[in-house]
């Protein structure tokens, strides 16, 4: 029977037991024509693989059975060649000769109640873990739209976290937007960059009730947490992994105070604009890179065309020209200088001093030092540790992308079961996504 075998194999099932039907010209598919839908390829197929026990009384079936008539099912497989792929299946209806109770004959390739075969499922999950939307889904599979969905969304519902996983000693916690006033939370192994999970609200009682599903051991493994700054989870996470330090992320850090350099560069261009002349605004507007780097790598030995202003100027008399008029600027500056510093010489006594010396100036860089101080441990800690979020912002990006190919998501749910299946390893989404309740 190796045709029978050939068979199974080009539509995907396994289970040798289905016996395809061959026609007297030697065809074991056809297609069928549909004025309305796409043409279907149509296989037939019989199954009597009776069930090892009795369903109802447990009784063993082995020989203690009637045959008692036929069902036919008309099953979907995988889509082949831009084809629906269908199988007609003649399946044999047993009665048990112990409690009368009657049964279908069943395979390991069929999911009960359902018209999706597994390898139509698997090949439904496999597009699924594209960034591709539901209705591409479902013309590669030559399903309806909404069937997709169905499955999809039951899927979904079944999910859930793999909270026996061991935790990595340091974890990275960020939170995400995913919809306009929608915050969610995500985790990923600081060492790795692998993602660990996502989780739809960020408040501290989520919180809790998410990260308390792994153990109280394995998160005692968790030796540093990286997370933002302004994060308002701060207090559950320092309950939740009682062996932590929190560190800030130093992208974070950095970012804060560069964006205080920016907002000061353009108060000044603003208050300049009425004079398009002048050398300083020129200066400003035209090399705002230049404002932004770290000065351990400026040249100056020598001198450097200067675009706006056109001039060839020593850096450092460049610099000095818009400090003379401007020495808020200077002191946002030095700020931000000194934020680079401590990041590239792991090292956070400078920054330390110059943070509790500063005088509040009407910069934006007052609040970036009074978060600062408020966070001033978790800062210390990051300056002085190698772990950080910075991998996170790839993640990030690619959840928006998903939202955006997602749009329309009526079911939120659904929307986080593909970013899961996305981001997860190939690994975890054998043991976690596998399962046929469809
Ligand atoms: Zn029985």
């Amino acid at each position: 029977m190796s045709i029978n075998n050939s068979i199974l194999r080009s539509a995907g099932l396994t289970d040798k037991s289905i016996k395809f039907l061959i026609d007297e010209n030697g065809e074991f598919n056809h297609t069928i024509h549909n004025d309305k839908h796409d043409d279907t390829l149509m296989l037939y197929g019989e199954l009597s693989r009776f069930p090892e026990r009795c369903p109802y009384c447990g009784f063993p079936m082995e020989s203690n059975y009637y045959h008692n008539g036929t069902d036919e099912v008309r099953l979907s497989l995988p889509s082949t060649n831009g084809f629906k792929q269908e199988l007609t299946l003649t399946k044999q209806r047993f009665q048990c000769l112990n409690c009368y109770g009657t049964c279908t004959s069943i395979s390991p390739d069929f999911i009960e109640n359902s018209k999706i075969t597994k390898p139509l499922w698997k090949q439904i999950f496999d597009l699924a873990k594209q960034d591709i939307s539901e209705k591409l889904i479902a013309h590669i599979t030559r399903l309806s739209t909404s069937k997709v969905h169905v499955i999809i969304s039951a899927s979904a519902s079944d999910y859930v976290t793999d909270t026996t996983q061991q935790l990595p000693n340091v974890v990275c916690i960020d939170e995400v937007k995913y919809r306009k006033g929608h915050f969610g939370f995500e985790i990923l192994n600081g060492n790795t960059s692998e993602f660990i999970e996502i989780y739809p609200q960020r408040d501290n009682k989520s919180i809790r009730q998410y990260l308390s599903q792994f153990s109280l051991k394995n998160r005692q493994k968790v030796e540093i947490v990286v997370m933002d700054m302004n994060a308002g989870y701060q207090s559950p996470i320092r309950e939740l992994f009682p062996n932590a330090i929190i560190v800030v992320d130093r992208f974070h850090i950095v970012q804060l105070a560069m964006k205080a350099v920016q907002s000061e560069r353009i108060k000044i261009q603003r208050e300049l604009s009425d004079k398009k002349h002048n050398r300083v605004y020129k200066l400003l507007k035209s090399n705002w890179k230049f404002f932004l780097k770290a000065e351990r790598n400026i040249d100056t030995s020598n001198t450097k065309w200067f675009r706006g202003v056109h001039e060839y100027m020593y850096p450092q008399d460049a610099l000095q020209l818009v400090f003379k008029d401007f020495p808020n600027f200077k002191t946002v500056y030095d700020v931000y200088q000194s934020v680079l510093d401590a990041r590239f010489n792991h090292t956070f006594t400078p920054l330390e001093q110059l943070i509790n010396n500063y005088k509040n100036n009407k910069t934006e860089m007052d609040t970036v030092i009074k978060t600062y101080k408020k966070y001033i441990k978790g800062i210390k800690a990051a300056f002085e540790n190698n772990a950080s979020n910075g991998r996170l912002e790839g993640t990030n990006r690619r959840i928006k992308q998903i939202g955006r190919t997602a749009y329309g998501y009526a079911n939120s749910m659904n929307y986080f079961y593909r970013i899961r299946i996305q981001l997860h390893n190939k690994f975890i989404l054998k043991q976690q996504f596998l399962t046929f309740k469809v």
